[in-house]
């Protein structure tokens, strides 16, 4: 060996001795509950336009379990919404690793009382508030919040996500708890799909995928061609049965490849989808219903929903304006006879918005002002002051309550619908009160209503 060759090794044998001590230790986590961990949903699983980026843990069928904090860390940051999350707590620790609860009932009292002080001042429930480091601290055990069922959520149960706090990387919690969860159930198959290629194959005298259930495996499947399937092991019979297989002409204009960027044009729209939007190729079905007489065509943007990996834009030319202002309209996203609101903003004749799913848009105008129903106004004398509250097109953007001229902070569920008062203690017995309210949804329309009890 050369005197050089020596150094070269001795300088790579000391880099990599520096790397080795600025890996972290891999992290300790223990359970957020003292009860058993039962998973409701996985890392990973495909929801209707994204990925689940945490673990769902069950909570016994109940609100109200206390949350303990994983690791010693401290909040960094804490969300209110009336969907998604709902409540939600961020909790940095020093190994490296954020970790996040949704859906929780309450904050511990410590964080609650920051939480509240924001909301008073700002006037707003809807919260998105960052924590200094030495704010609120909690100790590996703590209670940090009790679970819940608010925001986006079906059924109680604890969402929990690990992030990488450097990069925000979404990582699998349940690496950390192997031990900790008891499966003793094999994975098993309950469809499979055969693919016949386009042109080439067929699978029971069609060129379509179809999916088999496993159940029925016991019936041979008629096929011929060129056929692909996706499968674990299972064992099945294929009867070929020789027929004439028709030539596959694709009828699609736009074949959009996921590995570029991607522009669809039609009269009146435009749409850019940059490259790592797409999650495979899509031979994009479009079809434009040219209405002369609505306010925009409807474009049919391919014949099933297609998830987009981040929001893409979308503008669609507006043909008539109806209404003089607007600010009324959207580009409204369609399902058969249903619609909802995709957003968007008016320019220079057209309608820009983004979007995160491909499917049918059009441009609508919203004019309605949303609607309020006082419920059970006997008993809000004893602070129990709720309302449902809903809007016809757009939805509700924004609420605000006064009662006696004051701010009162009220919750909002995305779910039922419904404004309850979250401080009922805070209402002064024994006088009568004057309550206004005010809501407003995307197109501004807005509802006032005044209420004495
Ligand atoms: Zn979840």
């Amino acid at each position: 060996m050369t005197l050089r060759n020596y150094i070269i090794i001795a300088a790579l044998g000391s880099v990599l001795a520096v790397r080795a001590q600025e890996e972290p230790a891999a992290p300790v986590f223990r359970p957020p509950f003292d009860f058993p961990l039962i998973l409701s949903g996985n890392f990973g699983e495909l929801r209707s336009n994204h990925f689940h980026g945490g673990v769902d843990f069950k909570t016994q069928g109940e609100v109200g379990k206390p949350i303990h904090c994983i690791a010693d860390g401290y909040v960094s940051r804490v969300l209110v919404t009336p969907g998604g999350y709902g409540q939600a707590i961020f909790i940095t620790h020093p190994n490296g690793y954020t970790s996040v609860y949704g859906h929780v009932l309450k904050f511990a009292s410590a964080v609650a009382k920051v939480v509240e002080e924001y909301q008073y001042r700002h006037e707003t429930f809807a919260v998105d508030l960052k924590f200094e480091p030495h704010q609120v601290s909690f100790k590996a055990g703590e209670i940090i919040a009790l679970s819940g069922n608010e925001g986006y959520s079906f059924g109680p149960h604890l969402h929990m996500e690990i992030r990488r706090t450097d990069t925000g990387e979404l990582i699998d919690p349940l690496q950390f708890y192997t031990d900790k969860i008891k499966d003793t159930t094999p994975p098993r198959a309950s469809m499979i799909m055969l693919y016949p290629q386009r042109g080439a194959g067929v699978v029971e005298g069609s060129q379509r995928k179809k999916s088999i259930s496993v159940a029925s495996l016991g019936q041979p499947v008629s096929a011929w061609g060129k056929i692909a399937a996706g499968i674990s092991t299972y064992r099945f019979i294929v009867r070929g049965r020789r027929q004439p297989i028709e030539e596959y002409h694709p009828q699609v204009k736009h074949y959009l490849a996921w590995n570029k960027g991607n522009v669809v044009q039609e009269p009146g729209m435009e749409l850019v989808i940059p490259r790592g939007m797409l999650y495979e190729d899509v031979a994009l079905n479009c079809h434009v219903v040219k209405d002369t007489a609505a306010i925009s065509y409807e474009y049919q943007l391919h014949d099933e929903p297609v998830a987009l990996q981040a929001g893409c834009t979308l503008m669609i030319g507006v043909r008539h304006l109806p209404v003089e202002d607007t600010s009324k309209y959207y580009v409204a996203r369609k399902w058969g006879k249903r619609k909802g609101s995709a957003g968007g903003i008016y320019e220079n004749g057209w309608m820009k918005t983004s979007i995160r799913e491909l499917g049918t848009y059009t441009v609508a105008i919203d004019t309605l002002s949303p609607r309020v129903t006082p419920l059970n106004k006997a008993q809000w004398k004893t602070g129990k002051v709720q309302f449902k509250i809903g809007d016809a097109e757009t939805g509700i953007k924004d609420y605000k309550v006064k009662i006696d001229g004051e701010f009162a902070l009220f919750g909002f569920s995305s779910k039922n619908a419904k404004l309850w008062m979250k401080h009922p203690e805070r209402l002064k017995k024994g006088v009568a009160h004057k309550l206004e309210l005010v809501v407003t949804d995307y197109c501004g329309n807005e509802t006032k209503e005044e209420y004495e009890f």
